[in-house]
Parts: C-alpha cells; sequence; structure tokens
C-alpha cells in the first residue's frame, strides 16, 4: 500500500532548505501539501487590534502565492485553506487516506496547542521537525533547561562548539511524489481573507513582497549584488532607506527563507568578496534571532507575562489616553511620532526605532509593555512571536537585559541617528490628520 503523508506548512513557507519537506518525500510515496490560514489570525487582540493586520495578512498572502507557483512548477500543487486547523487537516486525512502528518516544530503556545490537537488524531503519526533556527537544537552545548540567561554567554558557546549545518537544496524527489487530489483551495485572493486590496505606501523603505522568490532575490542583492553587506556595521542603526541595514526580517519571521541559507550566502561572501566586522555582524545578529527562538522554549509562556523572565513586579499606567497617543504617533517626542507614523503607515520600523518607542512607552508612558508588544504583533510585517515578546521584554527591564531599568533618552537618541532630523520630518510632513486606530 502506497504511503500518503501530508506535509502542512506553518512558519517554513520554502521549498529550498526545507528539513521536513526532506523528510517528508524521503519516507513517503505521496505527498500532500496544505497550509491553513488558522482562525486564530482573524481574531483582535486585547489591545483591540486585529492579531495580524493588512501588512503581514499581504505579505502572508503574496508569500502562499509564491509557495503555491514553486510547487506547481516541480509538478505539485498546495491546497489553501482558512479555518480550524484539526477539523481541516482530519478530513483531509480521511479523505486521502493519509497516514503521516509532517510539519515543523514552533515554539509559541498558539502553533504548540496546534500540535496537541493534532496529536488526538486516532491512528496517525504526526512528525516535527526543528527548523526555524541557526543553530540545531539538539546540537547545542547545554540543555535548553541550561541555556543561559545572558546573550553573551550563550553566543560564546555556541561560536565555539556548535556550527550550523549545511542548507540543502529543493529535493529532487518532489516532482515524483506528486499526489494529485484537485481539493478546492479556499482562498485565491487576498480578498478571501477579508482584506481589502492596497498598494504599498510609496515612502515604505521597500517595496516588500512575500515569498521565497523574492527572499533570496533579497538576499542575493544584498550581499553580492549591491555588496552592502561590507557595510552592515557602519550603517545598521539606521532609520531611511532599504540600504541601512538586509531587511530580511519578514521573509525570516515566516520561514520563506532560511537563517542557514543567509549564514551560508555571507561565508560565501566572505570568501569572494570580503570578511570583516559586518559580515561576522550579520551572524551576531541571526544569533541574537536564535538566542529568542531558544529562551521562549525554556521559558515558555513566561516571555508573554507581565512580570517577565525576571518574574519583577512593576507599576504601570493604565491610563490609555496615553497608549493612544503613542500608537497614533502623538506623543510629546517627535522621534517617537515619526517611527510610529512610518510603522502604521508601512509596517516597517527600524530596529533602532523600536527600542526608542519601546523605551518611549515602557519608562516613559509607564504603560504595560505588552500592550506595545501586541501593537507591534498587529502591525509589524516581520512579527515574530520569540523576537517581538522577548526584544520586548528586555527592554521593559524584565527579560534578558541584565541591566535593569535601562531607558533611553530620546532627545539625545534622536541627536545621534537622525541629527539632521530627515527622517523625522519626513514622516511628520506626511499627512496623518487621521486618527489611524
Ligand atoms: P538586520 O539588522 O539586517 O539583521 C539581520 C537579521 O538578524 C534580522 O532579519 C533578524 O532576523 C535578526 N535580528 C536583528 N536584530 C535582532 C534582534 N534584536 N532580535 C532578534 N533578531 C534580530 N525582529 C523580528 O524579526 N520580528 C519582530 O517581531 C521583532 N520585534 C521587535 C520588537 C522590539 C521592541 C525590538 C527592539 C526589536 C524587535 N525585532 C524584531 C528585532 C529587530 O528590530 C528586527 O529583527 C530588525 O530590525 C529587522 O530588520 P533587518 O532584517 O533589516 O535586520
Amino acid at each position: 500500500m502506497e504511503k500518503i503523508g501530508l506535509l502542512l506548512f506553518r512558519n517554513n513557507l520554502r521549498l529550498n532548505d526545507n528539513l521536513v519537506l526532506a523528510k517528508a518525500l524521503q519516507e513517503c510515496d505521496k505527498l500532500i501539501y496544505l497550509y491553513i490560514f488558522p482562525e486564530i489570525y482573524f481574531s483582535n487582540l486585547r489591545c483591540g487590534h486585529p492579531k495580524v493586520g493588512k501588512y503581514r495578512m499581504k505579505f502572508l498572502f503574496e508569500t502562499v502565492e509564491d509557495l503555491k507557483q514553486n510547487l506547481k512548477r516541480n509538478e505539485n500543487d498546495l491546497i489553501i485553506k482558512k479555518g480550524n486547523t484539526l477539523k481541516i487537516v482530519s478530513q483531509l486525512i480521511e479523505k486521502y487516506n493519509v497516514s503521516d502528518v509532517y510539519l515543523n516544530n514552533e515554539i509559541c503556545s498558539e502553533e504548540v496547542q496546534d500540535e496537541a490537537d493534532l496529536l488526538t488524531i486516532p491512528n496517525i503519526k504526526i512528525h516535527k521537525v526543528w527548523d526555524s533556527t541557526l543553530f540545531e537544537l539538539n546540537r547545542l552545548p547545554f540543555s535548553i533547561s541550561d541555556l543561559p540567561d545572558i546573550f553573551t554567554q550563550f553566543r560564546q558557546r555556541v561560536e565555539k562548539y556548535s556550527l550550523p549545518i549545511e542548507p540543502i537544496g529543493i529535493p529532487k524527489e518532489i516532482s515524483q511524489k506528486a499526489f494529485n487530489c484537485n481539493e478546492i483551495s479556499d482562498v485565491n485572493r487576498f480578498e478571501d481573507l477579508g482584506f481589502t486590496d492596497f498598494e504599498i505606501n510609496p515612502n515604505s523603505v521597500l517595496e516588500f513582497k512575500g515569498g521565497e522568490t523574492e527572499a533570496l532575490k533579497r538576499l542575493e542583492y544584498y550581499t553580492f549584488e549591491s555588496q552592502k553587506l561590507s557595510f552592515y556595521k557602519q550603517t545598521r542603526n539606521g532609520l531611511l532607506g532599504e540600504g541601512y541595514s538586509s531587511k530580511l526580517s519578514a521573509w525570516l519571521a515566516n520561514g520563506s527563507i532560511s537563517a542557514r541559507t543567509i549564514y551560508n550566502k555571507v561565508k560565501q561572501y566572505e570568501k569572494e568578496v570580503i570578511e570583516n566586522e559586518s559580515t561576522y555582524w550579520l551572524i551576531f545578529e541571526l544569533i541574537w534571532r536564535d538566542y529568542f527562538k531558544f529562551v521562549a522554549l525554556k521559558y515558555c509562556t513566561g516571555i508573554f507575562k507581565i512580570e517577565g523572565i525576571k518574574k519583577l513586579s512593576k507599576r504601570y499606567s493604565n491610563d490609555m489616553a496615553k497608549f493612544q497617543s503613542w500608537v497614533n504617533g502623538r506623543t510629546n517626542e517627535d522621534f517617537v511620532n515619526a517611527n510610529m507614523i512610518e510603522l502604521n503607515l508601512t509596517g516597517w520600523m527600524s530596529n533602532r526605532g523600536r527600542q526608542n518607542v519601546a523605551s518611549y512607552l515602557v519608562h516613559d508612558l509607564m504603560i504595560d509593555w505588552r500592550l506595545g508588544a501586541e501593537y507591534f504583533e498587529s502591525l509589524l510585517l516581520d512579527y515574530d512571536p520569540t523576537s517581538n515578546w522577548c526584544n520586548w521584554q528586555y527592554v521593559a527591564g524584565v527579560g534578558n537585559d541584565p541591566r535593569e531599568n535601562r531607558k533611553f533618552n530620546i532627545k539625545r537618541q534622536q541627536d545621534m541617528y537622525d541629527s539632521n532630523q530627515k527622517f523625522t520630518n519626513k514622516w511628520l510632513k506626511i499627512n496623518t490628520t487621521q486618527t489611524l486606530f
């Protein structure tokens, strides 16, 4: 009897260097590919904003469409559904005699709940594969319970004792194992997700477009084509334009590119173009990304709690008018306002901006940091639960920052990073008369 597998894509929306895909193809005779826009994506957060706002939803839709086209190019198809994961997977299992379900290992509670639900389906084998970090979980030089709470200690040990595995390409068996089931998809247009289509704001740092194809293009551009990587260490705190940083986070967040692929490209660049502090620093940042994933694995829901992983109880204000002024870019600080306007109009904010607006919300306005984290969850194109919540905790002083109560002096930051006010003026000039939310 043929072994029919079902590959449920989640935040691993790519064909290249996809370990789940490689395993499923190795073990099954035929493979069905599925993506589900989970029903939770259409809910509202406690702060009143949609869990997945229009920028990320459009980027995600484009990503899934690109995956479908890439599967078609390899003589397969992608079924795209919307709704309850357990219900949809169960129906497909029964309809197509599926015996095994393959999925990537996610870390945060909502995705883990989906996995627990799937395990209740009788007579089905569920295979989970760890695939979202640069360094493999099972190759770390310590167990997760012993993960250092200070980043530098983590970095030094992984740099010394671990090495990322080589990325794999698209497995060649892919076209031989297609299962053509002619299942009808629920989502064919962006509007099927309940959104109205929109154009990217012409002032956006980049014309972000979702999908593996675009991710690989951006990586090639930032490295070999433009060679901007050679100057990353000097430019990474920038605020204006596409070139100050890689902008790869949005594709990394939904897994349309792997961290290993980026690492490998940087290593190739170091061999063929230049190896310097900047090339190292991009890898350094990818290690931060890994770190927060492992922190989330260690502390589970602790990353979402007000007291943070440090378990510190602090006093916060309930003044929602202050929170609203932050959301709308109408605080007393122009630099904060400009960054928030950029976020509201484009779904993007630089790392420097994120640190400043987060510090201002928590340490100046004294608002519960989780409201800010939720607002970012709704708006950010590159929202990634572990990077977002752990960075927010860090700034709020309840996370992995060994120093307590580090507060940004916003005026000083503006002087340092936007001394001619070009960035601030750009966004303040843009019409913001409407209250966005
Ligand atoms: P680059 O500077 O080119 O860095 C390369 C990659 O390294 C990034 O794509 C990212 O994957 C990783 N990286 C860089 N800085 C960090 C960091 N501080 N923490 C973890 N990974 C990092 N990043 C997200 O991807 N998603 C989020 O939801 C998110 N929320 C944040 C919230 C706050 C309050 C703060 C302060 C930072 C947040 N970051 C988040 C981290 C960082 O701001 C973005 O990763 C970065 O700005 C993305 O731009 P880039 O791809 O050009 O990064």
